[in-house]
């Protein structure tokens, strides 16, 4: 099943999302669901406000290198970061709710991270390079950041008629 993507301009995207305490079917399918619909968009990972949940739930793929066309999905709720390493790498970033915009983000390049796979089971992982972009990408999502925010006012000055046609297009 697809979902319907939420776009810059929506008030969902600026929310910090709720914890999940349910592990029921429900979220079981929301989980695949949101795996369909990022498959379908081309996208590297999705975050419950993405398609209007107000979860802390996330999918993305575990991307080893920014070619990884095998990587496997994965199922993230109520994901924390733990540890983040002191080396930084900064790439180019792009966002499902963002069509169009591109920008370089500086981010640490290991994480640790907690999480609970779908059925609610504690899970505690190191992840590197693009995995663990994707995931801190994702997790900011789930607190209301873009990844936009991490760019310089100045290349903010320069996206800002881009961002308003985008908010524009998409708003109902
Ligand atoms: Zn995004």
């Amino acid at each position: 099943m697809k979902l319907q993507l939420r776009y810059y301009g929506d008030p969902i995207l600026r929310k910090r999302a709720s914890e999940v305490h349910d592990f029921d079917p429900q979220l079981r399918a929301e989980a695949e669901a949101m795996i369909d619909t990022m498959y379908e968009a081309a996208g590297v990972g999705l975050a419950g406000p993405q398609v209007g949940l107000e979860k802390r739930l996330l999918v993305a793929l575990q991307m080893e290198d920014p070619d990884d066309n095998e990587a496997e999905p994965i199922v993230m709720v109520n994901p924390e970061i733990l540890e983040r390493s002191p080396e930084n790498w900064v790439f180019e970033e792009g966002c499902l709710s963002i069509p169009g915009i591109r920008g370089d983000v500086t981010r640490p390049e290991r994480v640790r991270v907690r999480y609970q796979d779908v059925a609610g089971k504690p899970h505690e992982i190191e992840v590197d390079a693009m995995f663990a972009r994707v995931i801190q990408h994702e997790i900011d999502h789930l607190d209301g950041k873009l990844f936009i925010d991490y760019l310089s006012m100045g290349e903010r000055t320069l996206l800002k008629p881009k961002l308003k046609k985008i908010a524009e297009k998409y708003a109902s």
